[in-house]
C-alpha cells in the first residue's frame, strides 16, 4: 500500500513479518523482495496498486529473509539487481552461512547487474544516501532520503527493538555504532526490516530512546 507519495510499504503475512518497500521515482527500485514463499502475493498486491514495473531490486543485507525472492522478482518484471559494495564483497560468505544456518532450501545464487556506493539516483526526481550500517550482520545498509525524510533501517533498528547479534558475522559493537549514526539523521519516517513502521519525528526519537536502553 502507498503510505506516502510514491512509497509503498507490503508486510508479509508469514512467521518472518518481514517488509517490503518500493519507492517509485523515474526510475522505481523494489528494496528487499523478501522470502519465495511469499512472492506471488506481493507480486499480487503490487498490481493492485497499479505497479507494473520495477526497473532495480536493493537489499537491505543478505539474510533469506529479505533476499529470498530475488531471482523471482527479477524475472518477474525483467528488473536489475543492484548491490552496495559491501555486500558484494560479503555475499559469498553471506550465502554460504545461510545455506548452513537456515536450511538448504534457502541457498539460492543471483546474477548482480549492478553495484552502488554512497548514493543511489533514481533518475532526476529521487536520490538516496546509502549508509553502511554493520552490526546485524556485515553487509547491512540503511537507505536515507534527506530530502523526504524517510529511512529504511533493514534490521539495525525496529519499532521498540533492535536486530540481532547472535546471528553468523553479528557484531554488538559494531551495531551500537551504527544505530548511533542513524539516530542522528532527521527522519520523519522510519521504515524497518520487520513489523511496524513509525512516522513522526518525535515518535522516532523515542524509540531511539527506548531502544538506546538496550544497547
Ligand atoms: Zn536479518
Ligand atoms: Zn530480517
Amino acid at each position: 500500500m502507498m503510505i506516502r507519495d510514491g512509497i509503498y510499504w507490503y508486510r508479509e503475512k508469514g512467521p518472518f513479518d518481514a517488509n517490503t518497500y518500493l519507492i517509485k521515482g523515474d526510475i522505481t527500485i523494489l528494496i528487499d523482495p523478501g522470502l519465495r514463499a511469499y512472492l506471488k502475493q506481493r507480486i499480487r498486491e503490487l498490481e493492485n496498486d497499479e505497479i507494473n514495473r520495477i526497473d532495480v531490486i536493493a537489499v537491505t543485507h543478505l539474510h533469506p529473509d529479505h533476499y529470498d525472492a530475488i531471482v523471482g522478482m527479477k524475472e518477474a518484471y525483467d528488473a536489475k539487481v543492484a548491490l552496495h559494495i559491501s555486500q558484494s564483497r560479503y555475499r559469498d560468505m553471506m550465502m554460504e552461512e545461510a545455506s548452513r544456518f537456515f536450511c538448504m532450501s534457502f541457498m539460492h545464487d543471483f546474477h548482480v547487474d549492478m553495484e552502488f556506493r554512497d548514493t543511489l539516483r533514481l533518475g532526476s526526481n529521487r536520490e538516496l544516501r546509502i549508509l553502511h550500517t554493520p552490526g546485524h550482520s556485515p553487509e547491512s545498509i540503511c537507505i536515507y532520503s534527506p530530502v523526504e525524510r524517510f529511512l529504511i533501517s533493514g534490521d539495525l533498528v525496529f519499532e521498540r527493538g533492535i536486530g540481532r547479534t547472535d546471528l553468523p558475522f553479528g557484531n554488538e559493537a559494531e551495531l551500537r555504532d551504527s544505530i548511533h549514526r542513524i539516530s542522528m539523521l532527521n527522519t520523519e519516517l522510519l521504515l524497518p526490516g520487520h513489523g511496524n513502521i513509525i512516522s513522526g519525528n518525535a515518535a522516532i526519537r523515542r524509540n531511539y530512546e527506548f531502544i538506546k536502553r538496550f544497547l
